[in-house]
């Protein structure tokens, strides 16, 4: 498709857009009406700007359906995705959704180059089942045989990838970096792998990791992109060229914007992405705010696709982090120390990665006048906030108790101690 297609039809699908979310959902009838204007005011592309944009607190306000566009008798499937104090935010699909979805799903794998005769193991945490699904149906699609592998235990897995010869593996890097782990320590035979292609999904990585992996493995490694609140997988995804990911923009239409002040910026500088969807019939989205920094790519790619590309995701605008591809905020962190009240505001999260794993860990000031003398009882205390911790956010973590003020004066919320380039 020319871009000018490209563009026409997006026009085309926003308008749609535009007036479902006005004639559908509470949310967007209010945002026209408090802007004084009606979809029709919105004359081309570009006048989307006008428009406010929707957060992720829009979707964790009020009743969980309101952001719907459809009856939830229209709607066959709900993911559950968080919020930033870790709310729920429910997102709908229709059955159309779905077929859009598996569509975009299998636009990802061809655009890695899989095809039917992959057999393709798909790995993720339980809590992203969501993007487990997405990569299955789209694989499903293409005719590639597919493992679902839930397990996370790497042995295991690398085991089912020598007995039923994978040649393509969906997943987390933080998963893949502990198979590579395993790769250096001489745990993995080379010889007995078929593998070819790593898909890496819901995690940033380095540059200089991929090289590092890709040497030790002998694979190609393609990085994609999706959002639980869009599609898990189907936003963009790296092709061969690997230069920036494809933007799939007959269903969805991209902007890049200041953070801090919301203005559109030029192609090629460096804001957050904003993304309006332009198909979804049960969760439609105008100007959703991801808070991942990217860039657009103008020159054409080499590979010869149209579409529009972004670089690969450069990290957040807001305090959160991935931890073995759960998301998690200061402000979540915040909320469970004062819900949990035996310990102060005062803390700091460390990520590192050992051994190819990811670890969490939290400092944390004791509240002013604790006794900070008995042991026993600070132990007690810190262990009964790693164990609420862990039931609230399914993340591992480490609490380090500090007495009042030992954290100093001025102190970074979040370290990140993963490795970058
Ligand atoms: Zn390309």
């Amino acid at each position: 498709m020319e871009r000018e297609e490209i563009k026409k039809l997006q026009w085309e699908r926003l308008q749609v857009t535009l007036n479902r979310a006005f004639l559908r959902v509470g949310h967007y009838r209010k945002m026209f009406e408090e802007q004084g204007i009606e979809p029709q005011d919105i004359r081309s592309l570009e006048d989307l700007s006008i428009l406010p944009f929707t957060t992720r607190e829009d979707l964790t306000v009020g009743d969980p359906y309101q952001m719907f566009a459809v009856p939830l008798r229209d709607i066959v499937r709900l993911h559950v995705t968080k919020g930033r104090k870790g709310e729920p935010i429910v997102v709908g699909f229709t059955p159309h959704d779905l077929d859009i979805w598996t569509e975009l799903s299998q636009n990802t794998l061809c655009m890695a180059g899989i095809g039917r005769e992959d057999v393709i193991q798909i790995t993720f945490p339980f809590s992203m089942s969501s993007a487990a699904l997405g990569f299955q149906y789209g694989a499903e699609k293409l005719g590639a045989a597919v493992i679902p592998y839930w397990d996370t235990e790497v042995s295991r897995g690398i085991e089912v990838m020598e007995e039923y010869r994978t040649t393509c593996l969906i997943t987390l890097p933080s998963y893949f970096s502990q198979v590579c782990e395993k790769a250096k320590k001489g745990e993995v035979k080379l010889s007995s792998l078929c593998l070819k292609k790593v898909l890496l999904y819901g995690e940033p990585f380095y540059t200089s990791e991929r090289d590092e992996w890709e040497g030790l493995l002998e694979v190609k490694i393609i990085d994609t992109y999706g959002l639980t609140e869009i599609f898990p997988p189907g936003i963009a995804c790296e092709c061969l060229a690997r230069e920036g990911m494809h933007v799939f923009e007959e269903h969805l239409l991209i902007e890049i914007i200041d953070p801090a002040t919301g203005k559109v910026l030029p192609s090629g500088e460096t804001g957050e992405l904003v993304i309006t969807t332009l198909t979804k019939e049960g969760f439609p989205l105008i100007r959703y705010r991801t808070g991942d920094i990217t860039s657009i790519i103008t020159k054409k790619c080499s590979c010869g696709s149209e579409l529009i590309r972004i670089e690969r995701i450069k990290g957040r605008t807001d305090n959160t982090i991935l931890v073995e591809g759960i998301r998690i905020s200061a402000e979540e962190v915040e909320d469970f120390l004062s819900n949990f009240k035996k310990l102060s505001l005062r803390y700091q999260l460390i990520v590192e990665r050992k051994e190819g794993k990811d670890s969490l860990s939290v400092k944390v000031e004791l509240p002013p006048g604790a006794d900070i003398t008995s042991f026993r009882a600070i132990e007690k205390t810190s262990s009964e906030a790693e164990e609420k911790f862990m039931e609230r956010t399914g993340i591992p973590v480490k609490f380090h108790l500090l007495e009042p003020g030992g954290l100093g004066e001025k102190y970074p919320l979040i370290i990140d101690k993963r490795k970058r380039s």
